[in-house]
């Protein structure tokens, strides 16, 4: 990843048509079954070449909506397992051997701690 879209969406759609890479899918598409809108993490690349910062979270009306994640890359790769998660999040891909830009002056401790995009 990339970026998480947590329980606090409310399904306002603004972000959707932001993103570059169609990474983002709506509540009826989300392949986890939860009701909110879903990043797929093997498709984000965090807006790098696009934009200064991510589309979605500059375009999300709802405050801490939109967090950093971690890379998806295969150093990472065992967080989107579910190893490290004690939420539960439960990440689906459909392609699991991506290897995904990030931005690297985001340090892995804000994307543990799932830290705000947008301050
Ligand atoms: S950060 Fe950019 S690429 Fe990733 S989901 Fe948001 S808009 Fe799409
Ligand atoms: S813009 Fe924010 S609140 Fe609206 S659908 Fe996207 S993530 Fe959810």
């Amino acid at each position: 990843m990339a970026v998480y879209i947590n329980d606090t969406c409310i399904n306002c759609g603004a972000c959707i048509d932001e993103c570059p890479v169609e990474a983002i899918v709506d509540e009826d598409d989300n392949p986890t079954g939860e009701e909110i809108y879903y990043v797929y993490p093997d498709k984000c690349v965090e807006c790098v070449d696009h934009h200064d910062e991510p589309a979605c979270a500059t375009a999300c009306p709802t405050e801490g909506c939109i967090t950093w994640d971690m890379p998806f890359t295969a150093e990472h790769k065992d967080f989107f397992a579910g190893a490290n998660y004690e939420d539960g999040k439960n990440y689906v891909m459909e392609d699991a051997d991506a290897e995904m830009p990030f931005h690297d002056n985001i340090s892995l401790e804000d994307r543990k701690n799932r830290a705000n995009v947008i301050d």
